[in-house]
């Protein structure tokens, strides 16, 4: 089946709504990227340029040519009413508070057309927790992606019960026709699969590194010659990024919110975000 969303908008172009927004850009389809003023969008254009030369590095296929064209498809915009007055798909990858997304869907559900459907990108929230603000359960479901989505191309959906199924369907095959490989939930999960695995492995990471046990380096090192895994907690936070640790963190059991304010307090107070700052557990040049 192939799928009949075409006109896509990406709400939110931070970490992940500009990973979203340039790749299915880059599989041809058309993109608006919405993020709510203009130093955001500055910095979203910003992202885009970077993940095109990334692409040229990394992806196989990807050029000159087919990059710079993947950018000429994206629209940017901080008018949310044009962004989504003809979107068949609008995925939501704005920060991971409950109150702001509640508050955006509620604006959405009034001005987005009928056939637009919804999907959230978020870690942590269930479709359950938003739903009654989307005006259109049936049309409302998530799409998780991973971090560096050219390379890890998973894409988890997941429907709360009232969600269409063939809603489903056309997102498992949009998913799929922008290269990833779709995961599908039968049921909700918070975590999904793959974050079910991942968040108590990269908080068992950062307690050793925050009760002073271990060196980020060593328990990294530790994890890759132990299992022959590739990379280590801290190395896999670095990317993450420290804000959405925090934000993960803050939402937690006593343990966590006291992790979440040693984050905030050693990291994300001095800047050092991940990666994308060029310093978190480690330095980048
Ligand atoms: P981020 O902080 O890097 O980016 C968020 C973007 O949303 C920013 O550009 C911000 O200006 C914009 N924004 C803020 N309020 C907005 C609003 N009301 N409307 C539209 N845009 C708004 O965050 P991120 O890491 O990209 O995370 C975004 C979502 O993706 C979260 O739900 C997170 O759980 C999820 N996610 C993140 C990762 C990750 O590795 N970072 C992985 C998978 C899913």
């Amino acid at each position: 089946m192939a799928t009949e969303i075409r006109n896509v908008t990406v709400m939110g172009c931070g970490v992940l709504g500009a990973q979203i927004a340039f790749q299915a850009a880059y599989k041809r389809f058309p993109v608006t990227a919405y993020d709510i003023n203009n130093d955001a969008l500055v910095a979203a254009r910003g992202r885009f340029e970077r993940l095109a030369a990334n692409y040229v590095k990394n992806v196989d296929g990807a050029d000159e040519h087919n990059t710079r064209a993947a950018l000429d498809r994206l629209t940017l915009t901080t008018d949310l009413a044009a962004a989504v007055a003809d979107a068949d798909l609008v995925i939501e990858a704005i920060p991971e508070i409950l109150a702001l997304k509640q508050e955006t869907y509620q604006k959405l559900a009034d001005i987005a057309p009928a056939k637009t459907i919804f999907a959230s990108n978020s870690s942590t929230l269930l479709p359950s927790d938003l739903v009654t603000y989307t005006g259109r359960p049936d049309r409302f479901l998530n799409l998780h992606f991973a971090n560096m989505i050219w390379l890890h191309n998973t894409a988890e959906v997941m429907g709360h019960p009232d969600t269409d199924p063939k809603v489903y369907a056309e997102v498992v095959e949009f998913a799929r026709a922008i290269g990833m490989v779709p995961i599908e939930l039968h049921k909700e999960k918070a975590g999904y699969v793959l974050n079910s695995l991942l968040v108590p492995f990269l908080r068992a990471g950062m307690e050793l590194v925050a009760g002073g046990y271990a060196d980020p380096g060593d328990v990294d090192n530790t994890w890759r010659i132990g299992t022959g895994a590739p990379a280590g907690p801290c190395q896999i936070w670095d990317v993450v990024g420290m804000r959405t640790g925090y934000n993960i963190m803050s939402h937690g059991d006593e343990e966590e919110r006291k992790l979440a304010a040693w984050l905030k307090e050693n990291y994300i107070d001095k800047g050092k975000l991940g990666l994308e700052s060029g310093e978190g557990f480690y330095k980048y040049v």
